[in-house]
């Protein structure tokens, strides 16, 4: 357990689906041990979301009961998910009082939501929405003016429409000088891992292919994984 035992989170109460304390699967931080707050609700419906069981809340927490799970965890790293966590609009101070306590916070966002009210020592994955999930015109491009360094941005592809969608976004909003890390996750069951290396192997884009690798430890279907 941290150093500290969590004190008062205030009255803040969220609407969550689950947490659990499982290995990071699809960022730079893949296969370090993390504490999951998989936030309940979300604003878009991709065509193949693998998390649809979120949208609906399986429990209110208060902002303390999320800081003493995360604390009992013993992870350092805690990454808030969803859902969609940036609907949800305590989610910065969740954020906040996580940092507080020293663990080290990722928040996965789907883009769509300004990311200007996350607290700057949080690490934001966020996500860029290519045309098979149907929701690509929901992006909030301003989004990625305001990236770190440290920041992830990870394109989910099903197809080569979104392939060279992807490589096209790249280019036109100059993401490798915005961050160091941009994923090519291949969409499970719609796209081959292996697809996706030979295409990126023929062109080379500035992006770094990612697996899931819970998927590859638990299985397509696992939930709490
Ligand atoms: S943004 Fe994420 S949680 Fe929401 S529908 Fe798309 S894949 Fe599912």
């Amino acid at each position: 357990m941290k150093g500290k035992k969590a004190s008062h989170g205030g009255s803040a109460k969220f609407a969550v689906s689950e947490t659990f304390t499982s290995i990071q699967g699809e960022s730079s931080f893949a296969g370090r041990v993390c504490f999951f707050v998989r936030l309940a609700g979300c604003n878009l419906d991709c065509s193949w979301c693998d998390t649809r069981y979120a949208r609906k809340k399986q429990r209110t927490m208060s902002l303390g009961e999320i800081l003493d799970e995360a604390l009992k965890s013993d992870a350092d790293l805690v990454e808030i998910t969803g859902g969609e966590p940036l609907a949800q609009k305590p989610t910065p101070l969740l954020c906040s009082k996580l940092l507080d306590q020293g663990f080290e916070v990722l928040l996965e966002t789907n883009g769509s939501m300004p990311t200007g009210v996350v607290p700057k020592g949080v690490k934001i994955i966020l996500d860029c929405k290519c045309p098979s999930s149907g929701e690509a015109g929901k992006m909030l491009f301003a989004n990625f003016a305001k990236l770190r360094k440290k920041d992830e941005v990870k394109f989910v592809i099903a197809d080569r429409q979104d392939y060279d969608y992807a490589r096209k976004i790249i280019g036109r909003h100059g993401l490798p000088g915005r961050t160091e890390k941009i994923f090519f996750s291949p969409v499970s069951g719609r796209l081959k891992a292996a697809q996706l290396a030979a295409w990126m192997i023929a062109d080379r884009p500035p992006a770094i292919l990612a697996i899931q690798l819970h998927k590859t430890i638990w299985g397509d279907n696992a939930k709490g994984k």
